[in-house]
């Protein structure tokens, strides 16, 4: 008898801040996932296209976006790109994207376009185990598109003074969400990024972080690591890139720990 799938997990990756690490997570995430044999999708959100250029998609190639897809415009079929890492797809964004604020305007159902494009029947033949939603840095309607459309939201959180601050009004979109669309919106978990342990600054934003959410914040840190900044360059996650560099294993421990949380 055939073993029934699970439906995919979708987890938003989400901070309002820019330059936190959302981009590198998802991609090092996703492929770290992929290399354990699981089917990931990685839905980019970002009119910068920054995860589309970082997994080999140049813009020219990317005819079909996550901005037709989310319109219901573009079949999953013909919005998926497969990467260089086997089981690593990607819907690709461009710079369309950016319009989306006003084109979606207050047209009724706005914020539920891409859970609505995630849920159709098609999605199913991609036999996903993950969607990862690499999301813009601002909590805007694309982002909102996400928080509704996803399980769970993964933080990428940078390690510096104030972190924690910049938490709160992702909180509270999150909570607003909750009220409205998506009731059971969990946080997955706060990931530290570019970690430098062998300061006090770091030492102290960590101690601080594990004090003020618990739980929430994963035991694995993502050091800073020059191979993760150099990796998009050559269109390769970090664990092509350079398998035996900190910044793969820390992907990779944060893959397993992920995985462990799910039962
Ligand atoms: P976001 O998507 O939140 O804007 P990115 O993932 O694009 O952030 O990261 C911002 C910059 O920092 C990029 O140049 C990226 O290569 C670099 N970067 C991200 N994480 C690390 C890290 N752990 N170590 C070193 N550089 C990093
Ligand atoms: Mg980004």
């Amino acid at each position: 008898m055939a073993e029934q799938r699970k439906a995919a997990r979708i987890i938003a990756v989400a901070n309002q801040k820019g330059g936190v690490g959302k981009t590198t997570t998802a991609i090092n995430l996703g492929a770290a996932l992929a290399r354990r044999d699981r089917r990931v999708l990685l839905v980019d959100l970002d009119p910068q296209g920054n995860a589309s250029t970082g997994l080999g998609i140049p813009p020219e190639d990317r005819n079909v976006t996550s901005f037709e897809f989310l319109l219901g415009e573009a079949s999953p079929q013909d919005a998926v790109h497969e990467t260089a890492t086997p089981n690593l797809l990607l819907i690709p964004a461009t710079s369309d994207l950016s319009g989306a604020d006003l084109e979606l305007g207050d047209r009724q159902g706005r914020t539920t376009l891409l859970r609505g494009a995630l849920r159709q029947p098609l999605m199913g033949e991609l036999a996903l185990d993950y969607i990862l939603i690499d999301c813009p840095p601002s909590l805007n309607v694309l982002t909102i598109n996400a928080l509704v459309a996803a399980q769970s939201v993964l933080v990428p959180l940078q390690s510096e003074f104030f972190a924690l601050e910049g938490l709160s009004q992702l909180m509270l979109t999150i909570r607003e969400v909750r009220q409205t669309a998506n009731p059971s919106l969990r946080i997955e978990g706060v990931a530290l990024t570019m970690v430098d342990r062998r300061t006090s600054l770091a030492q102290m934003v960590e101690a601080d972080a594990r004090e003020n959410l618990g739980d929430l914040v994963f035991q694995t840190v993502i050091p800073r690591n020059v191979r993760l900044s150099e990796a998009p360059s050559h269109a390769q996650s970090v664990l092509d890139y350079d398998p035996s560099s900190s910044g793969a294993a820390a992907y990779r421990a944060l893959a397993a720990e992920l995985m462990s949380r799910e039962s």
